[in-house]
């Protein structure tokens, strides 16, 4: 039976394993999925090890998403623009690299009716999962793309790879002026209990407040958001099933339904 795996470190929480089998049993594919946990300097070995055993794909998660992407032997375009990748396909010993996360967002937002298509876009991060989304996103035409991180350089060295958008950076601070449709918050720091020091004045009943963290409860960002007035919440349980379907049909030439597999996760949350 063909083999595939999610790695990272921590790896427990991953649901890739759940999520793989349901669409495994809903097309009707053969196929077997197991996380591993790696340790920090057994990345690259580890991979060499499942391309001898035959494995068929491998998803990537932090923090070796950079990792994965310099051990490729070929790139998507999306995965070349964001530098990193989640999804390893490996055939005739040969592996190519994708990113698949920023199509599960976009897919998600499309799935929530919310379009990207001359929209004023804020991305709040610069982190792994902020870098793997913006391709996809700019595909889309936003009128406006904004980049804001507490680390300003990283916002600037995403911008840097498009050199032919004109997409804003700013700090946190800088945003109290500023007007957008869509927020988007690709940062860790709720997952640490941190809230983000962002001006309040920027949320207003009509922007759309996304959340790529996700659980039980409404998340730290999207309270926040609530608070100020937001009335359109979505957090990003739909981007985590839409980016492994989208890996899932990079090995099995199979799209799955996302639909029905969100509403269990949520179910069992
Ligand atoms: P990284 O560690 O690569 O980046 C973290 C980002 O968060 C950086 O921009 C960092 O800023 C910022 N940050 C962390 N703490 C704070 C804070 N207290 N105040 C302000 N900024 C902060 O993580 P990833 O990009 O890989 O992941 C980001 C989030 O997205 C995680 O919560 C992850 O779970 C989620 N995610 C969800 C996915 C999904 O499918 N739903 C897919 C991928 C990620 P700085 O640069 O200054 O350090």
């Amino acid at each position: 039976m063909d083999q595939y795996f999610v790695v990272g470190n921590p790896i427990k929480q991953s649901k890739s394993p759940v999520i793989h089998h349901l669409f495994a049993e809903q097309t009707k594919q053969s196929l077997n999925y197991d996380k591993k946990l790696i340790d920090d300097d057994d990345f690259e070995q580890a991979i060499s090890r499942f391309k001898k055993a035959n494995v068929k794909g491998v998803n990537v998660t932090a923090p070796f998403k950079e990792r994965a992407f310099n051990l490729c032997d070929e790139l998507s375009e999306f995965a070349a623009k964001a530098g990193a990748v989640n999804t390893l396909i490996i055939e005739e010993g040969k592996i190519k690299g994708d990113n698949t996360d920023g199509v599960g967002l976009v897919n998600d937002l499309l799935n929530h009716q919310v379009s990207l298509s001359g929209q004023r876009i804020l991305i709040l991060g610069a982190g792994g999962a902020a870098k793997g989304v913006v391709a996809p996103i700019l595909d889309h035409q936003p009128s406006q793309l904004i980049i804001a991180n507490r680390t300003l350089k990283r916002a600037q060295d995403i911008a840097n790879q498009y050199p032919n958008k004109a997409i804003d950076v700013l700090t946190f601070d800088e945003l109290a002026n500023v007007s957008v449709d869509l927020i988007i918050n690709a940062t860790s720091a709720g997952l640490n209990g941190q809230s983000l020091p962002i001006p309040p004045s920027i949320i207003t009943p009509s922007v759309i407040c996304y959340d790529m963290t996700y659980g039980k409860e409404l998340t730290p960002f999207l309270t926040f958001a609530s608070q100020a007035g937001c009335e359109k919440l979505i957090d990003g349980l739909g981007m985590l099933v839409g980016q492994a379907a989208q890996s899932f049909y990079l090995w099995r030439g199979v799209m799955p339904q996302v639909k029905d597999v969100i509403d269990k996760l949520r179910a069992q949350m």
